[in-house]
């Protein structure tokens, strides 16, 4: 498995699989891998003939600079990690490669990134739309893997894939949990036990979420209070939101007809944690 950092040694490789018409899978990440990243990786790996995954913290959908100091960073883990799982190629590019001087080019979407993070964290969604179309352009990906944790993200990407006409079959994968329910995520490496014990909430609240609907109750009003109780009574935690949106359009919805996604966003101390579950 090779590491690749410059642009144009890849865009040579990528030419080179397609000329074999091979297909590529691509995966996407931020690094700090775990086991929802593997989840994708192993998709990936088994629906396509060659595996191509991205490791690179990219500045541009960061909303706060702490954040962004703190993010955790294990290249040479996820290296072994994605060899591992016997990916083709890793692409590891720095910034200066990915937006070099004079880089002023950015992706924007209106409508779906107004609403939930995209209204609390201006410009990730720029930066996001922005990475991703650039990555996309430089493998050429049959097939794109992402996971529904970052529910918002996924829909976000399948509409700009259809907006600017991308052949790439964006496909999103469940989320991966710890035994006890909490999402897994790079950033709970910075939970401390406590604070670990505290997440917890949120996986409660999604499940009280999906027992309310199961009882036939339809109201996401009433099904938000049931949420949000549970998350009030724990310690030491801001909630950002707690949503019933549609599943397309990411708007609230008001009574829950067919299908609607409960989205939850807190802060656990410094850590601000998302989660969601599809009510149907
Ligand atoms: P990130 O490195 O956080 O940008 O995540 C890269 C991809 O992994 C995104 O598509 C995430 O939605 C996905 N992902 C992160 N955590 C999980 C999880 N617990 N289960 C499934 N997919 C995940």
């Amino acid at each position: 498995m090779d590491v690749i950092t410059k642009v144009n040694e890849m865009q040579t490789r990528v030419l080179s699989i397609k000329d074999r018409k091979k297909s590529i899978g691509f995966v996407p990440t931020m690094g700090a891998l775990h086991e929802g990243h593997v989840s994708l990786i192993r998709s990936a790996r088994k629906e396509n003939n060659k595996l191509i995954v991205s490791i690179y913290l990219n500045p541009t959908q960061f909303d706060n600079e702490d954040d962004f100091n703190n993010y955790p960073r294990q290249m040479d883990k996820d290296i072994e990690i994605v060899e591992r799982e016997n990916a083709d190629l890793v692409f590891a590019p720095g910034t200066k490669e990915l937006y070099p001087e004079g880089f002023c080019t950015y992706v924007t979407q209106d409508k779906l990134t107004d609403s939930l993070c995209g209204r609390l964290r201006p410009g990730h969604f720029n930066g996001v739309t922005t990475i991703v179309t650039k990555l996309f352009n430089i493998i050429k990906p049959d097939r794109a893997y992402f996971g529904q944790k970052d529910y918002q993200q996924t829909v976000v990407i399948k509409r700009l894939v259809a907006d600017l006409n991308m052949d790439i079959d964006v496909r999103v994968l469940p989320i991966v949990r710890d035994e006890d329910g909490l999402a897994i995520s790079s950033r709970n490496k910075r939970l401390n036990p406590e604070e670990r014990q505290n997440a917890l909430c949120i996986y409660s609240s999604l499940s009280k979420a999906k027992s309310v609907f199961a009882s036939n109750i339809k109201d996401s009003k009433e099904i938000i209070e049931e949420m949000t109780s549970i998350i009030k009574k724990t310690k030491n935690i801001k909630i950002d939101y707690v949503s019933i949106v549609d599943p397309n359009t990411l708007e609230n919805v008001s009574s829950i007809n067919g299908k609607a996604v409960a989205t939850v966003a807190v802060w656990i101390g410094n850590t601000r944690l998302i989660d969601n579950i599809i009510l149907e």
